[in-house]
C-alpha cells in the first residue's frame, strides 16, 4: 500500500485514523503490524478491503493486489477480488458465525457467491480439504458454530477466508478472544494454510511476543502512522523508535518475567493537527526539536525504517 489515508469524521473534526501508511508485504512473507488500540491497524484492514463505512473514509492512497489497486477498481471488481485475491479474518470474526447454519454451508457460501458450482461429492471435498487444511477434522463440517471451541471457530474462519486460495490474507487481531495455548495452535494453523497457499499475511495484533513467533517483519503502528518496519529478530533484540522500545519492554518474557504494566500516558487526539512528532509527550527521549518537526519515516539500516529524530 501507498499512502494510505483513510480519516473519520466526527462532530470534534475529522480523525486522521491512518495518515499516510506505505508497505509492501511479499508473497509468502508474513508481515505483523502492531500498535495499542486506536492506532489505525483495523482501519488499514478495513480500507484495505474496501470496507470502510462512514463516518470512516478513504482520504488517499493506493493497496495494490497483484496489480489492482483497490482503491481505484470498481465496486464489481472489488467484489471479484475479495476472497478470490485478498481475504480478511476480520476482527471479532468468529461472533460473526452464522449461528444457525452448519460450518459446512458456511464454508461453501463464499465460493457460491463467487460462482463456483459443485456436485454434492465435489462439495463434500471442497469442505473437508479446508478443514483439514486449517487442523480441523471433516466432521466439523455438521456442527454449529456453538458446539465448537473458540479456537475451532477462530480455525473456522480462517478456512472460510482462504476457501478461494487468496494471494493476500489479512487477520486482524485473530486470537485476541482465545487463551494463550490456544492461541499458539491457532497461529500455527494460519502459518500452515498461509505456506501452502504461498500467499502473503498481514497480521494485525497488539501482542509484539505473539508476533515474534509468527512473522518475519513488522511495522509499528503509533497514532495513525508508522513509527517502524524491520525484521522481527532485529525489533525484539535492538528496537530503535522509543515507542518500540517501550513495547518490546512491556512483553514480559522477551526481557524479564517482570510485568512492565504498559505503557504511560496516552496516545494524542488524531483531530487536532498538532506539529512535531505525535509520540513526543510520552518520550523518555524527546527534544527540542521534536516539539515542532513532524519525523519522517526513513531507511535508517539495511530493510530498517524509522520515524525518530535520533537516527
Ligand atoms: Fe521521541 Fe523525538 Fe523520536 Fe518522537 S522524534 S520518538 S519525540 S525522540
Ligand atoms: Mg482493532
Amino acid at each position: 500500500m501507498r499512502e494510505l489515508r483513510a480519516y473519520y469524521d466526527t462532530p470534534a473534526g475529522t480523525a486522521k485514523a491512518v495518515d499516510g501508511v506505505t508497505l509492501t508485504v511479499d508473497p509468502g512473507e508474513r508481515f505483523g503490524l502492531v500498535g495499542e488500540s486506536g492506532s489505525g491497524k483495523s482501519t488499514i484492514a478495513m480500507a484495505a478491503m474496501r470496507l470502510l463505512r462512514p463516518p470512516a473514509r478513504i482520504e488517499g492512497g493506493q493497496v495494490w493486489v497483484g496489480d489492482v489497486d483497490m482503491m481505484g477498481a470498481s465496486e464489481d471488481e472489488v467484489r471479484r477480488l475479495r476472497l478470490a485475491k485478498v481475504a480478511l479474518v476480520a476482527q471479532g470474526s468468529i461472533n460473526a458465525l452464522n449461528p444457525v447454519a452448519r460450518v459446512r454451508a458456511q464454508l461453501l457460501d463464499g465460493a457460491r457467491d463467487h460462482g463456483v458450482r459443485f456436485n454434492r461429492r465435489e462439495a463434500d471435498s471442497f469442505v473437508a480439504d479446508l478443514l483439514e487444511q486449517v487442523g480441523l477434522h471433516a466432521e466439523v463440517a455438521n456442527s454449529f458454530p456453538h458446539q465448537l471451541s473458540g479456537g475451532m471457530k477462530q480455525r473456522v474462519c480462517i478456512a472460510i477466508a482462504v476457501c478461494l486460495r487468496p494471494e493476500v490474507i489479512i487477520a486482524d487481531e485473530p486470537t485476541s478472544a482465545l487463551d494463550v495455548v490456544v492461541q499458539r495452535q491457532v497461529m500455527e494453523s494460519l502459518r500452515a494454510v498461509q505456506a501452502s497457499l504461498g500467499a502473503a499475511v498481514l497480521l494485525i495484533g497488539h501482542d509484539i511476543g505473539l508476533m515474534a513467533q509468527v512473522v518475519h517483519r513488522l511495522g509499528v503502528m503509533y497514532a495513525g502512522r508508522l513509527v517502524e518496519v524491520c525484521g522481527i529478530r532485529e525489533a525484539c533484540r535492538e528496537p530503535l523508535h522509543p515507542y518500540t522500545r517501550l513495547l518490546v519492554g512491556s512483553v514480559p518474557n522477551l526481557t524479564t518475567k517482570e510485568d512492565f504494566g504498559g505503557i504511560p500516558g496516552l496516545p494524542p487526539s488524531l483531530v487536532i493537527d498538532q506539529p512535531g512528532c505525535p509520540f513526543r509527550e510520552r518520550c523518555p527521549e524527546a527534544m527540542e526539536r521534536c516539539a515542532t518537526e513532524a519525523p519522517v519515516l526513513r531507511t535508517v539500516r539495511p530493510g530498517r525504517q524509522v520515524a525518530c529524530h535520533l537516527y
